[in-house]
């Protein structure tokens, strides 16, 4: 079984199934308090969480979550004779690792003898996990920091039956340089991110508008879009991002015919294969739950979501 490529860093922590119960109340207090926002996109991607060991490791011991990097991208569309870089936010492109990679370069990390199992898990708040665990810290822009690796990473969760680790369990901390920031509440162009509020305004978050298909709404500035994926105006300038910042991953440039075509929503079969691989493109709606290539099938699926956010950094227009 292949193991993690050596250019992607991994952290992990372990947490004692004992814990969940405090997870579930962590949870319940956000939903009592009325702080996870009701949006229908939202809740489709929450909606299933379970905060208890799995059906099939009912003898789990521990929940390990496990950071991985994966640096945001950035690629060189040619148009009207002029260079645009527009970046990719990190969620969004093929990573060059899966999780089976993870896992196995997880096992040996651990040196886990082989009787025990260990079981990937997509139904827990993995951010939350990372803070309460201590891998990570929130920032004021309620993403997860995870040291040099800053937000842009990759978070697994994996069960296990083997009980000999470390619990490691701290309280919910957010970054030092937080205290005394506030660059990220001044760049949000939509502002969701609040002065007096700790959990953003998830609703008013442009990748839950550009991650689908749909017409912008109004109340989104015509400015404020600057990624073909996702948003970075609360990440680029962050100081828990200044040492990730300089692994960012240049993904090979479009020509001008190949910008004019995504532009247009309409690309010529023989160029489709191409344009996939040179964006590394994944499917956004699958994007966190399963890392796979973008095929031409998918790609037609996502093009009218890439063609409109293209045009809204490009062309400044929907
Ligand atoms: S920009 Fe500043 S306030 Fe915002 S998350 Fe980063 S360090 Fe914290
Ligand atoms: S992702 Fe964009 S819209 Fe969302 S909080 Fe950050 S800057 Fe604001």
């Amino acid at each position: 079984m292949k193991e993690l490529p050596p250019e992607f860093q991994m952290e992990y922590r372990a947490v004692s199934c004992k814990h969940l119960p405090e997870l579930q109340a962590d949870v319940d207090q956000l939903h009592a308090t009325n702080k996870i926002h009701n949006n229908e996109v939202f809740q489709s991607y929450i909606a299933d969480f379970k905060y208890q060991a799995p059906k099939d490791l009912p003898e789990a011991k521990f929940v390990i979550i496990v950071a991985v990097s994966k640096p945001i991208a950035k690629i060189q569309f040619q148009y009207k004779n002029k260079a645009h870089d527009v970046y990719i936010g990190s969620p969004y492109y093929e990573s060059g690792y899966n999780i089976e990679m993870v896992q196995e370069s997880l096992r040996k990390r651990l040196n886990l003898p082989s009787k025990f199992k260990l079981v990937h898990n997509r139904k827990l708040h993995l951010k939350l996990l990372a803070v309460r665990s201590g891998l990570g810290k929130y920032g004021r822009n309620n993403l997860c920091y995870v040291g040099d690796m800053g937000c842009w990473v990759n978070l697994y969760a994996f069960y296990t039956d083997y009980d000999g680790l470390t619990d490691s369990w701290e309280e919910i901390e957010t970054m030092k340089y937080c205290k005394t920031c506030n660059i990220c509440l001044n760049n949000c162009p939509t502002g969701a991110i609040r002065e007096d509020e700790f959990v953003i305004d998830i609703s008013k978050c442009i990748p839950l508008y550009n991650e689908i298909d749909g017409i912008f709404p109004d109340w989104i500035p015509k400015t404020a879009h600057n990624a073909l994926m996702g948003c970075l105006k609360c990440q680029l300038t962050c100081p828990g991002n200044h040492k990730a910042l300089k692994g960012i991953t240049i993904l090979e440039g479009m020509n001008e015919q190949e910008t004019q075509m995504i532009l247009n929503g309409n690309i010529l079969e023989e160029n489709v294969q191409d344009i996939c691989q040179k964006l590394k493109f994944l499917d956004p709606e699958d994007a966190c739950r399963k890392l796979k290539m973008c095929d031409p099938d998918d790609f037609v699926l996502i093009l009218p979501r890439l063609s409109r956010n293209l045009k809204a950094i490009i062309l400044r227009e929907e």
